[in-house]
């Protein structure tokens, strides 16, 4: 049975930013870095909103004036996310250690123009299975869905 990829949109937003991804770092170094710059961002964005968010909170809860219940982030929303927020960052370092290790191995200029050269080939293609592999981990709709095509 012939696999066909999804074209639901969120698969198509995948297609579009792996493509991108590969376009744009070709070569193993600019992807180590990117990758690392990626998870990065992502950390420094997460713990800044921690931070904001439980700022928030104490100040509420050492405030008995009501003036402030006009927020529109409730104290059990910020407190659910919160610990969400928490096991998130601990996985964000996780990868972290992980890259860390990647970032040991180190390519001759000749491997990475072997990089450089499949990443020609593999950007354009749209329905490249590795690629299609990896969009399951993103993928929310159930199998049995098929393909809508939502253009
Ligand atoms: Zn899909």
């Amino acid at each position: 049975m012939a696999q066909e990829p999804c074209q639901c949109s969120d698969c198509q937003r995948f297609y579009k930013h792996h493509d991108r991804l590969i376009r744009e770092f070709p070569t193993f170094k600019q992807q180590q870095e990117m990758n690392w710059a990626s998870i990065q961002s992502f950390r420094t964005l997460c713990t800044k909103v921690t931070d904001e968010l439980q700022r928030e909170l104490s100040e509420r809860e050492s405030n008995d004036n009501n003036s402030l219940e006009e927020k529109h982030i409730s104290e059990k929303e910020i407190s659910e996310t919160l610990d969400e927020l928490e096991s998130v960052n601990a996985y964000l370092y996780s990868i972290e250690a992980l890259m860390e290790r990647i970032f040991d191995t180190k390519v001759s200029k000749n491997i990475e123009s072997k990089f450089k050269e499949i990443a020609n080939e593999l950007a354009p293609d749209p329905l490249n299975m590795d690629r299609l592999i990896l969009n399951r981990l993103f993928h929310q709709t159930p199998d049995s869905t098929d393909k809508e095509n939502i253009s």
